[in-house]
């Protein structure tokens, strides 16, 4: 059985094929194609990369769609060095992330008339995100033909058993009445960051009590007991929580009355203030790259060090916000971008829990460590680098719905 992953964002889109001929591998393997198309340099440019039979070929299109695009990546798949197949028919299933499953949607669900109607309904709470998800659904409908199954997987879903003491936002009750209330986002990576610390610890993921804490451009932590996300700093929208690459995270609302008040600030406005020109960038001025943020707290740059500072304080302080809904902790996990790959982000969360017993080996976190724990053997608690694998988790529920189905 071989499963197409799409994941499909407002500038870019990452796809990759795996065959779970054997079924499901204990490791994640490596996917058998990769491609990604970049819209983000020139919007009528298609920048295609694709990865195969250990070639690289990139190459840059003029695509009018991203439809044409993205049938001009797909044709690499059987055609040219990085054929990887004969035919699409080869393609048993093609998994999608969707970002918004609202609150009807608690699981990955293959794909009916139904369920991209509600897709493109919930679009309102994710206009940047569920129309080009979508836009990935029919594409491959015409591309592979409608008899190929399809699978959504929200990244909501994993967030689904918030209790109403975490998901209700304490403003007019009719709020929750009409859908505005805390959601989650990052539902997949949180979900495989738990499944993959268990198989690293031998443990059941059911038994175990986590901190995860995803750090890329777009940040959040989820608190999970026996399994379950019961808090996450993520909300109505994928702006709330910690401070980011050029989002926000959590402020003052009534900043945004003042705004509007005093500045004449529109609904656009305030939306590219918050999701774009915020967070590290907003503060730094430099970039929303944490490296960018420390090459220019080397050179002497104030900002860019209040940056930094910031950064490590709302993330203990909502690492702390976690602790709280759990008993007790297994571990905490660092995944994504920053997670994976900054030691001095780790080393500063991790210094705040110190009177809690956690202690990390300073060899392990400067060594790149990869699915690792990097706690020292007396910590109280383990303390896992996690290499987040969004798509590979898209394939694995893929595979699940279809012998669900069988
Ligand atoms: P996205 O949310 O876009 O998927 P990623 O998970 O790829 O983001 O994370 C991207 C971020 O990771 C970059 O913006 C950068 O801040 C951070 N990052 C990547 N490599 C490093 C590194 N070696 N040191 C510090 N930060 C890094």
């Amino acid at each position: 059985m071989k499963i197409l992953v799409l994941n499909a964002g407002s500038s870019s889109q990452k796809s990759c094929l795996y065959d779970l001929s054997g079924g499901l591998p204990e490791q994640p393997p490596e996917p058998l194609w990769e491609g990604s198309i970049d819209w983000s340099v020139h919007p009528d440019t298609a920048e295609i990369k694709v990865e195969a039979n250990g070639k690289v070929v990139k190459n840059a299109i003029a695509a009018s769609s991203k439809s044409e695009a993205t049938t001009h990546l797909l044709n690499s798949l059987w055609q040219g060095e990085t054929q990887v197949i004969n035919h699409a028919s080869e393609i048993s299933a093609v998994g999608h992330r969707v970002v918004h499953g609202g609150a009807e949607y608690r699981d990955s669900i293959r794909v009916t008339p139904a369920v991209k109607e509600a897709i493109a309904r919930l679009s309102t709470f994710a206009p940047v995100h569920n129309p080009v998800n979508l836009e990935g659904i029919e594409t491959m409908e015409t591309i592979l033909g409608s008899d190929v199954p399809q699978v959504a997987v929200f990244d909501t879903a994993f967030h689904a058993q918030l209790p109403p003491e975490v998901y209700v936002y304490p403003g007019p009750y009719t709020w929750v009445e009409e859908g505005i209330r805390r959601y989650g986002f990052h539902g997949t990576s949180h979900r495989y960051c738990r499944d993959r610390a268990a198989h690293l610890l031998g443990r059941n993921p059911q038994d175990l009590q986590l901190i995860t804490c995803h750090l890329g451009n777009g940040a959040s932590l989820a608190a999970i007991r026996n399994g379950y996300s019961i808090d996450t700093t993520m909300g109505f929208t994928p702006l709330d929580g910690l401070m980011m690459g050029s989002r926000s995270g959590s402020l003052d609302p009534g900043i945004l009355i003042y705004l509007m008040r005093n500045h004449g600030c529109t609904a656009d406005q305030l939306d590219t203030l918050l999701n774009k020109q915020s967070g590290l960038l907003g503060i730094s001025g430099v970039g929303g790259d944490l490296r960018q943020v420390i090459a220019a707290i080397e050179q002497g740059n104030q900002r860019a060090k209040l940056a930094l500072e910031m950064y490590i304080h709302r993330l203990r302080s909502l690492i702390g916000s976690m602790l709280i809904s759990l008993d007790h902790l297994d571990a905490i996990v660092f995944t994504a971008g920053i997670g994976e790959n900054s030691p001095l982000i780790r080393e500063a969360a991790c210094q705040a829990l110190h009177f809690l017993g956690v202690e990390l080996d300073s060899v392990k976190n400067n060594s790149h460590p990869i699915d690792t724990d990097i706690a020292t053997p007396h910590s109280s608690v383990r303390v896992l680098v996690i290499h987040t694998q969004e798509d590979w988790a898209i394939a694995q529920e893929c595979w699940q719905i279809m012998h669900q189905s069988v």
